[in-house]
């Protein structure tokens, strides 16, 4: 018998990185930050490469505990992990095998699916509704007595939309207790509205809630992998017992304490990226495409069979966004002179009369089922 994978890994999708740029042009696909790393964090960085011939600190003291503190809660409520996808899946698999359920809204994080069935669980995606935004009523309805975790995006990616605190809460208080309810808050500190950072409260209240925080986006250490939840005692045990074992370099932790020791500068910067978001949103929406409001660091554009031609047109004015084709295009807000680009390459459109705005012809071109 010839060598086979386990079955079941037939149905996991490959994880798809945001397309990368040719050089010069404007990589908008991954909601990367669009600044170049602190001085302070790379100076520490630096420093700290000395030292790589040693295994890190596993248990990332001194991270957690500044994230205790931070946070108000306790140093074991705190687990970091390469990334908050790697946290996402040790929550998965802390509480969900083989027969069980997870419940999320999609479109969503396109991780999700393939880390609850990289764990044997089966993934129950329930439609966002009419504006983008998750369909609270119908994931409730989703959970049945197999149902061991449902996840959260807030804001959501990729359509940037976020949950009202008291919607959220009332979710929450309707979930059973048996039910881990994940609220993952990577684009937390782009959100504007009144609800930021529901998250942390709910965990405080609420005995099932766990919290998801990343380095990438916000504090721009995408590079280096660290992520962390908030989680309740009982399940960060476990999911200490499911980590990658030394899976944080000493370069990650050293560049997240420094981090959380710069958050005044980085506030700036968020500041800067949630302005070009909103430029973003308006270029869009004055050049005739359907944006939809975002409090996240990227806008999204339900183009359905317009995407290919957005995505073409994008393309030709130097700029690399993610598209999902026959769904919509997410743009990363990046800096002023991306955002520049994307105005223009939007423009050429108008100017370029007819031929641009001859759907049918450039879906020939660009043979859009791709
Ligand atoms: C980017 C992203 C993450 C985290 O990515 P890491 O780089 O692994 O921390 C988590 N959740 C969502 C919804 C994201 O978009």
């Amino acid at each position: 018998m010839p060598l086979s994978a386990r079955p079941g890994l037939d149905a996991v999708p490959a994880y798809r990185q945001g397309r990368s740029a040719p050089a010069g042009a404007s990589k908008l696909s991954s909601n990367e930050s669009p600044h170049p790393p602190l001085p302070s964090v790379v100076q520490v960085v630096q420093e700290r490469v000395a030292g790589i011939h040693r295994y890190p600190d596993m248990s990332a003291a001194a991270v957690r505990q500044a994230l205790a503190a931070r946070y108000g809660v306790d140093v074991d409520e705190v687990t970091v992990g390469a990334g908050s996808v790697e946290i996402a899946a040790q929550l998965i698999h802390a509480v969900a095998g083989a027969g069980d359920e997870v419940v999320f809204a999609w479109r969503s994080f396109e991780a999700y699916p393939s880390l609850v069935r990289i764990a044997g669980a089966t993934p129950v995606p329930v439609p966002l509704d009419a504006q983008h935004g998750h369909d609270l009523d119908a994931m409730l309805a989703a959970i049945t007595p197999r149902t061991r975790l449902v996840f959260v995006c807030n804001p959501n990616n990729p359509t940037g939309t976020v949950v009202d605190a008291d919607a959220l809460e009332r979710f929450v208080a309707a979930v059973p207790r048996d039910v881990l309810v994940v609220i993952d808050e990577a684009y937390v500190h782009f959100d504007r509205t009144a609800s930021r950072g529901a998250g942390i409260e709910l965990f405080r209240r609420h005995p099932h809630v766990a919290v998801l925080h990343t380095f990438s986006k916000a504090y721009g250490l995408a590079g280096l992998r660290i992520g962390y939840a908030i989680a309740p005692r009982e399940i960060a045990e476990a999911q200490r017992k499911v980590a990658v074992p030394f899976g944080v370099t000493d370069l990650a932790q050293a560049a997240a304490l420094a981090s959380l020791a710069a958050e005044e500068e980085l506030a700036i910067r968020i500041d800067e990226v949630v302005a070009q978001r909103e430029r973003l949103y308006a270029v869009l929406t004055a050049a005739g495409w359907p944006a939809v409001p975002s409090q996240a660091n990227f806008v999204w554009v339900p183009s359905g069979e317009r995407t290919a031609e957005l995505d073409a047109l994008l393309h030709a004015g130097g700029v690399v966004a993610r598209a999902f084709p026959g769904e919509g295009i997410r743009i990363s807000s990046g800096s002023a002179a991306d955002i520049d680009r994307v105005e223009a390459a939007l423009a050429a459109a108008v100017s370029g009369g007819d031929a641009a705005h001859d759907s049918d012809r450039d879906s020939d071109l660009m043979g859009v089922s791709a």
